[in-house]
């Protein structure tokens, strides 16, 4: 039998009039049903999260309990570590290979860390006597009020806990908008809150299209800060929608991550770790790297390996474990990707490999595309300006490791980097790249204890790392006069021209 989902609304589980089909992107297979929310939904879950901030019970819940409550659902989420790698497999396609380690166990380490840092917050800090009144002063992190959350298709799980983890161990009340191909994972993880005891209404899923669901929630009236993983199109819109009531705004968008190769690299680690940047979750993250930057004395040789290597990749069913690349998440991402190797034809790049919609019986149901590669690249053109969120790495050459900087940072976005070499070169050459994130001679190092967001146009904020807790409170400074009377004191500062 079909699995079916129903909303989380309020502590209950809300059907809708309408179904999406969930189905698998290799075998086009129904996974499961989801009701289809529409904005009446999104309205009930907003006054359901406001009224549970209102009363108050989690806000004023001891920071260690919350903490306590987001460790249990991490250790459950842990203990299904198998099957919900699976189903994220069979909803998204992304390979067995990293849904474990990747989608559910950088989650469960992320909800972890928050429990931890949660601890040692420091929620209420008393600061230097304020002087000549001498006043106490006092700052107080509380929580902003209503959250929405709004969550991508390509890694759901992950970029849910990067939001609803800090919002809810910071006492905030949260509305989850997951993304209509891909809402699986994030109702699994209501499942476990509400398990685990957490109030109703705290926290709520709705699931339903961008628009207008997500526009909906994003710009409702009552919600006090949008966290947002998806394109930057619709993040520059939140933003947009966001500046009449001047609510907060964490954004993380795409990339165009520059992955540079420096002529003292050990070239074989090289390059496997460039197809590694580009096509791990079959090439649909926005931090990969997708615009390989190769020292001109020895594109010859690296482009020559790359290829060599590039054909072992098993493109195939993204549940065997042998499998490298899996299928595109939906038919209309797949032709966005084929309209892209029209387009780096006419620009002149040259097919190294791949290039097509592979054929054989294995590829008659479901979306793929091969792992692909263009050489004789430049940086105008659109297949190495846009973000193509698909297994394809485009090959650019530099004369100078000035160029290549030039190079890597001439991009509107500012995810992600990395440099193969020799240490302390690569670090010089680090330093100097626009980016959120740069990974020396490895790539996709994502840490709980490390901040994750973009420079540019790939952001606003960070998720995850030491601050992470910061993004979801507000900070009040209380100044208390014990010294009685203010005719002496505060006005005296104004007024008086002796001490002002
Ligand atoms: P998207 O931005 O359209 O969708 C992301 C989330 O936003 C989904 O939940 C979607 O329902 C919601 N949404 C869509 N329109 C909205 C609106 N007007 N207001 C509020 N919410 C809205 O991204 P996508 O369709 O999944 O992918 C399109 C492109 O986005 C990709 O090709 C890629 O370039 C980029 N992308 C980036 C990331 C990332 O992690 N940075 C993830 C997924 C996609």
């Amino acid at each position: 039998m079909t699995n079916h989902y129903s909303m989380y609304i309020d502590g209950k589980w809300v059907e809708a009039d309408e179904l999406y089909e969930i189905r698998s992107p290799a075998t086009e297979e129904l996974i499961a049903t989801v009701a289809k929310g529409s904005v009446d939904h999104v309205d009930a879950a907003v006054a359901a999260a406001k009224d549970a901030f209102d009363d108050g019970t989690w806000r004023r819940t001891p920071p260690a309990e919350r903490a306590a409550l987001i460790n249990t659902v991490a250790e459950k989420l842990a203990a299904r570590t198998d099957e919900l790698a699976a189903l994220q497999t069979q909803e998204n396609g992304a390979t067995i290979r990293i849904t474990g380690a990747l989608h559910v166990g950088l989650s469960v380490g992320q909800l972890q860390y928050l429990a931890a840092i949660a601890e040692q917050y420091q929620w209420e800090t008393a600061g230097p006597a304020i002087e000549p009144i001498a006043a106490d002063g006092i700052v107080v992190r509380e929580p902003i009020g209503v959250v929405a959350a709004i969550v991508p298709w390509n890694i759901p799980l992950l970029t849910t806990v990067w939001k609803v983890g800090p919002a809810l161990v910071a006492g905030n009340s949260v509305v989850l908008k997951p993304d209509e191909h891909a809402p699986l994972l994030a109702l699994e993880l209501a499942r476990e809150f509400e398990a685990a005891g957490l109030p109703p209404g705290v926290l709520n899923v709705v699931t339903g299209d961008g628009e207008p669901v997500g526009a909906h929630l994003s710009g409702h009236p009552l919600v006090r800060k949008v966290a947002f993983t998806g394109s930057t199109a619709v993040g520059k819109s939140i933003l947009r929608q966001s500046a009449d009531s001047v609510r907060q705004v964490t954004l993380e968008l795409g990339g165009k991550g520059a992955n540079i190769i420096l002529d003292d690299a050990d070239i074989d680690m090289a390059v496997d770790g460039a197809l590694f940047a580009c096509m791990a979750n079959n090439g649909e993250a926005c931090e990969a790297g997708t615009r390989l930057l190769v020292p001109a004395s020895r594109k010859d040789e690296i482009v020559g390996k790359l290829v060599q290597r590039a054909a072992t990749l098993k493109l195939g069913n993204p549940l065997e474990p042998t499998t490298h690349v899996g299928p595109i998440i939906s038919a209309t991402q797949r032709d966005r990707i084929l309209d892209y190797f029209r387009i780096a034809a006419d620009e002149g790049a040259t097919t190294a490999i791949g290039g097509r919609a592979p054929c054989g019986p294995e590829f008659e149901k479901g979306y793929w595309i091969e792992p692909t590669i263009f050489v004789d690249v430049t940086n105008d053109m659109r297949i190495a300006r846009e973000e193509v969120f698909g297994p394809v790495l485009v090959v650019l050459s530099y004369d100078s490791v000035d160029e290549a900087v030039a190079i890597a940072n001439d991009t509107k976005y500012g995810l992600s980097a990395g440099v193969w070499g020799s240490d302390e070169r690569a670090l010089a050459v680090a330093r100097r790249l626009e980016a959120g994130s740069v990974w020396i001679n490895n790539w996709h190092i994502i840490h709980p204890a490390y901040p994750f967001g973009g420079y540019k146009e790939s952001g606003l904020g960070r998720e995850g790392g030491p601050h992470a807790i910061d993004e979801y409170v507000e900070e009040k400074f209380i100044a208390l006069d014990r010294s009685g009377g203010i005719e002496n004191k505060a006005f005296a500062i104004v007024i008086d021209p002796a001490v002002g």
